[in-house]
């Protein structure tokens, strides 16, 4: 599942291809990813409006529309956009094409379809009403909200990392990461976190997601790639399925354990 910095990329890489491309007709060979109102009402909201922006909030793409509305996309597992200069014949997993107006096919493609796709009259009312956490890169997310909020909780450090209505972007990847970064140990309980230690773990959320998206750049030209794991993703995990190997730091092999059903990965020389 693609996580905030790759969401992140492909928002930047649709942005810079869309803007000010108009939809003019679609094609809906699967229905079911439109999780709000029939497939008529879909397409007869979208043609015709024009692609303003594409932002992102939490892992949401949206679309923002001329002269009003918007289109709110969740890619799940293995939804994914490309563009073409011609459709074709559809691909086995091509679920639906947007003709846009200067010729190009936006294609929306999904393997498993778990991805979700729905129109809404007001993308400000949508946020307010889905009660998402902060996100990682606002003055709201920071160490003493983060202490006064989770100064009782008894929950696991790691665990509490994945709450997407807390703060939002950081998935089970990036959050052994930080952790490792900040040298604390996934099992420790909230209430037992310093206001200074709150202060690393906000700092290495935002290096390790910035490193990421940074990486994830080299592709933004071509966002379809951007789900495709390159060696230089790989190079940049320290300890995330690197179970039995040697931390760079002290040697000492990187352990699994799981944690609420989802592997944690993390050094027991330096993170106590
Ligand atoms: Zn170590």
């Amino acid at each position: 599942m693609p996580e905030l910095p790759e969401v992140e990329t492909i928002v930047r890489g649709l942005n810079e291809e869309l803007y000010g491309e108009t939809i003019d007709s679609l094609e809906i060979f699967r229905s079911d990813p439109i999780i709000q109102g029939d497939p008529e009402f879909f397409n007869e909201f979208l043609c015709g409006r024009e692609i303003q922006k594409v932002s992102r909030r939490a892992k949401y793409l949206l679309f923002h529309l001329h002269p009003d509305g918007g289109m709110v996309v969740h890619l799940r597992m293995t939804g994914k956009f490309t563009l073409t200069e011609k459709a074709g014949i559809p691909g086995p997993h091509e679920r639906i094409w947007f003709h846009l107006k200067k010729g190009r096919v936006l294609v929306f493609s999904d393997l498993r379809c778990f991805g979700t796709l729905e129109c809404v009259d007001s993308l400000e009312k949508w946020e307010r009403s889905k009660k998402l956490g902060h996100e990682p890169f606002s003055q709201d997310f920071n160490a003493k909200w983060l202490r006064i909020r989770l100064k009782k909780s008894n929950r696991e450090v790691k665990p509490l990392l994945l709450d997407q209505q807390l703060f939002c972007g950081l998935g089970n990847i990036y959050a052994s990461e930080v952790l490792y970064r900040c040298g604390i140990n996934p099992c420790r309980k909230a209430k037992r976190i310093k206001l200074k230690e709150w202060e690393l773990i906000v700092d290495q959320t935002r290096k390790v997601l910035n490193e990421a998206i940074e990486k994830n750049g080299t592709s933004i030209s071509d966002f379809r790639k951007v789900d495709e794991k390159t060696g230089e993703f790989q190079n940049f995990l320290r300890v995330y399925e690197c179970e039995g190997k040697p931390c760079i730091s002290c040697g000492m092999p990187i352990q699994k354990i799981v944690q609420q059903q989802r592997s944690s990965y993390f050094c027991p020389g330096c993170q106590v």
